[in-house]
């Protein structure tokens, strides 16, 4: 796909770089986080009345509340979906409230997208009318690169990312706290008949976050053992995860009052307080793999010195640095590892083993005017496990 806006496209590179040096992006989110663009970015088709309603985030308060745009119409590839439920993601916060310096308000967040395909354009094979599908962290990539036809168009160059990001078309993207979407069918998944959609919307990031480096790393192998870092949106995912792969699981956590749950309802073997010494001294060299989700600062060595001889450690948060001593490493030739949501081929393979498994989220379904209340919780970490806006119910 040819790019339609260079000049614009270079000019937001020499900013880009501005923004980065300021803020407190860490250089190897670049993939996630560079795509920088300034505030005053503005596109004339965004104001006026328009066929979508949604809510948005006007400044970096925040806050948010409705708002009307324009959605494109469907276009040949396009399949249009009335969304029924969005989850909210941590990532909901970091755009609303302008913390990398590049959101582009009005900020429609959402990228845990789920719904019903109300309309399809006429090359649309894999979609009909009244399908029950998903959409998650991106709706369009370059779709002939190395990475598109390798099925990682997570990792395509051009990605474009579900909300506050500039389209193909010029237009800032716009996600899910949003009464529908066009998306192109490459970047929509089927939801299996009888998958509850409250419960599907969380798969399309929190779940293929932590799915994709399990299953590239082998963690799928019955009867090993995993530790889970962090037992938020994404811990608790790979916790079930990690019992349907029939791992024997392991939380750490900082917070002794999830030992209860992460035992009795989310069927983790063993809970551990990270800052109790002697307990991660007794699991010295013990797991095979070890899922990190912790989104704060955190020691590695610690971590790493629980993993047996050529284990791995995948990280998918995004602590400010990751500082670690290389013996940790090559002592028991360890592997620390990162990754970033997952490509098309993985979404589908694991929403349809989410189904297969019967695997469901925890969820708490607010209405969308609770978002500001629910966003302020998820900072706190006050949510049990991810937050589910019935977009249905909120907008009529
Ligand atoms: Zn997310
Ligand atoms: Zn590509």
């Amino acid at each position: 796909m040819k790019r339609m806006f260079p000049i614009k496209a270079e000019i937001l590179a020499v900013e880009d770089l501005q923004v980065r040096k300021e803020s407190t992006i860490p250089g190897g989110g670049d993939r996630f986080f560079a795509r920088s663009h300034p505030i005053s970015v503005h596109m004339a088709s965004e104001s006026g009345d328009g066929n979508c309603s949604a809510w948005a985030a006007r400044d970096p308060s925040g806050v948010l509340s409705p708002y009307k745009f324009n959605r494109r119409s469907v276009q040949s590839g396009d399949v249009s979906l009335k969304i029924t439920h969005c989850g909210v993601c941590y990532a909901d916060v970091i755009w609303t409230r302008n913390v990398h310096n590049d959101s582009i308000y009005p900020v429609v967040p959402g990228h845990e997208i789920a719904g019903v395909v109300t309309e399809v354009g006429s090359d649309v094979k894999g979609f009909k009318v009244g399908d029950h599908i998903g959409v998650g962290t991106y709706v369009n990539s370059c779709r002939n690169c190395e990475n598109c036809n390798s099925s990682l168009e997570n990792h395509c160059p051009e990605s474009v990312f579900t909300y506050n990001r500039i389209d193909t078309d010029g237009t800032v993207t716009k996600g899910g706290y949003s009464t529908h979407i066009v998306v192109h069918e490459r970047y929509c998944f089927k939801i299996p008949d009888g998958y509850p959609l409250a419960k599907a919307a969380p798969l399309l990031c929190a779940g293929i976050t932590v799915y994709t480096p399990m299953v590239r790393h082998n963690m799928n192998q019955p009867g090993k053992s995993l530790g889970v870092i962090g037992l938020g949106g994404l811990g608790h995912m790979a916790v079930k995860f990690g019992k349907a792969f029939g791992l024997k699981v392991t939380v750490f956590s900082t917070s002794e009052s999830k030992r209860d749950e992460a035992i009795n309802l989310l069927g983790a073997d063993n809970f551990v307080i990270s800052s109790n010494t002697q307990q991660m001294e007794s699991l010295k060299n013990s797991l095979h793999f070890i899922v990190d989700t912790a989104a704060g600062d955190h020691p590695f060595d610690a971590y790493l010195s629980l993993l047996k001889v050529g284990g791995v450690m995948a990280l998918v948060g995004f602590p400010s640095e990751i500082k670690l001593h290389p013996t940790s490493l090559n002592l028991g030739s360890r592997t620390l590892s990162g990754s970033i949501t997952g490509g098309t081929k993985d979404i589908q393979e694991m929403v349809n083993f989410c189904a297969a498994n019967k695997i469901y989220p925890e969820i708490e379904i607010i209405k969308i005017d609770y978002i500001n209340e629910a966003l302020a919780r998820l900072v706190k970490r006050d949510v049990k496990y991810r937050f589910v806006i019935d977009i249905e119910n909120s907008f009529k």
